[in-house]
């Protein structure tokens, strides 16, 4: 007998990098296994980017490529039976408005799945640690302030450290134990400064941070925007 339960199909725009896109697709079969058991497994779509070819439109600044690529993946996701799309990237939420505008299923925001998980555990003073787009640009902060939070970002040379770490080391599958080291102290700096939790704003951040090391609750984006996905995706 097939048993039927009414899961939605999941479409994931990844890729960016498949490091952590392989963790998404991970966590959400598992999250899958826990809810409904047996042999029950995630219903998804992936659309995954040559990394290399989004690197260089970010660092040539050419934003109108990358969100025509982007706007493309999800809409072929939605072409090919997606009913709704996950970004598998904080970065590329830059564009998030562009490609909700393209499709008509909905598209799952990162940042307010993380901020709400921030207000539900009673978290208002944030460090980021993120790519310096995502820390330096206002598409990601602003939608964390809009909702209360109050986004810490590290000094420029500890900027640079973490978008550095993220792109040479993270996205290429590399794991430096100096560059957890070197993190930590950067989130130890923040916490004497005030700040009353770490978002892991980037995708690749819960790779190398191990959060019983750090002083502060760790909110994972990627873990998070998972978990919400698959609550929608059963409700
Ligand atoms: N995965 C990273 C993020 O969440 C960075 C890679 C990218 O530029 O998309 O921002």
């Amino acid at each position: 007998m097939i048993q039927g339960h009414a899961m939605k199909t999941i479409g994931l725009i990844g890729g960016m990098s498949w490091e952590s896109t392989a963790t998404y697709y991970q966590l959400l079969n598992r999250l899958v296994r826990e809810r409904l058991g047996g042999l029950h497994s995630a219903k998804l779509l992936l659309w995954s980017f040559d990394f290399a070819e989004i690197e260089a439109y970010q660092a040539d600044g050419d934003w109108d490529a990358a969100t025509r690529a982007m706007v493309a993946a999800a809409q072929a996701l939605e072409r090919g039976g997606a009913e709704m799309i996950l970004i598998c990237t904080n970065t590329m939420h830059k564009m998030a408005d562009e490609v909700q505008a393209a499709i008509s299923v909905p598209l799952l925001h990162i940042a307010d799945v993380t901020a709400e998980a921030l207000l539900k555990a009673g978290r208002r003073k944030p460090l980021l640690l993120a790519t310096a787009y995502t820390m330096e640009q206002e598409f990601y902060t602003s939608r964390l302030k809009a909702r209360g939070l109050e986004v810490m970002i590290s000094s420029a040379p500890d900027r640079a450290c973490v978008h550095g770490v993220i792109y040479d080391e993270l996205c290429k599958g590399i794991i430096e134990p100096a560059s957890r080291a070197q993190w930590n102290a950067i989130v130890d700096r923040a916490a004497a400064a005030g700040a009353d939790s770490v978002i892991f704003g980037c995708t690749e951040v819960g790779l190398l941070l191990r959060p019983e090391e750090l002083p502060l609750p760790c909110f994972d984006t990627t873990e998070i925007h998972a978990v919400a996905a698959l609550d929608r995706a059963l409700a």
